[in-house]
């Protein structure tokens, strides 16, 4: 597949570069570095309960997952993880202390990096929405056999279960 500089243009060629293999512009120079997407979510507990939503689109479709979601390019992760709560719950949540960043290399729409954050309801009602038809809290023995919705998906709610231990 033909590649075009995202700077002037013109098509782009593979060239190695330090020992990788770039891919770099035949015209200005521009040399294309991949790099990981990031995103951004939230861990609320409520009465030792976990919330969780249920993907309503592929991949995953089905399973559950913490609330979560791109950052945007003008938005902190902490604003773009209460962002994404809100749109996928209904919750207004503030978000505060970072659990943990996890590396996501199952996501078939590229590598991700998830910032999950601690997060506290504010104000707002549980309320599905079109990309997650069902939201709500699971109790420790509720998680157990749920589809779960990626690699980062298992690991975050790994690590709450032995948190909460
Ligand atoms: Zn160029």
């Amino acid at each position: 597949m033909v590649h075009f500089c995202q700077q002037c243009g013109s098509v782009t060629d593979r060239r190695e570069i330090g020992g990788r293999e770039r891919e770099v512009c035949q015209r200005c120079g521009t040399v294309y570095y991949p790099q990981w997407k990031v995103s951004a979510g939230v861990r609320v507990v409520e009465n030792g309960s976990l919330l969780l939503v249920q993907r309503g689109i592929d991949p995953w479709r089905g399973s559950w997952h913490m609330p979560a979601g791109y950052v945007e390019v003008d938005e902190e992760p902490r604003a773009a993880a209460e962002r994404e709560a809100l749109e996928e719950t209904g919750l207004v949540v503030r978000a505060g202390r970072l659990v943990d960043c996890y590396a996501d290399t199952s996501d078939p729409r590229g590598k991700v990096l998830i910032l999950l954050y601690e997060a506290s309801i504010l104000d707002g009602a549980l309320s599905p929405s079109a990309e997650t038809p069902s939201v709500r809290f699971f109790s420790r023995d509720e998680i157990a056999g749920l589809p779960l919705a990626g690699m980062s998906a298992r690991l975050e709610i790994e690590d709450w279960l032995n948190t909460e231990k």
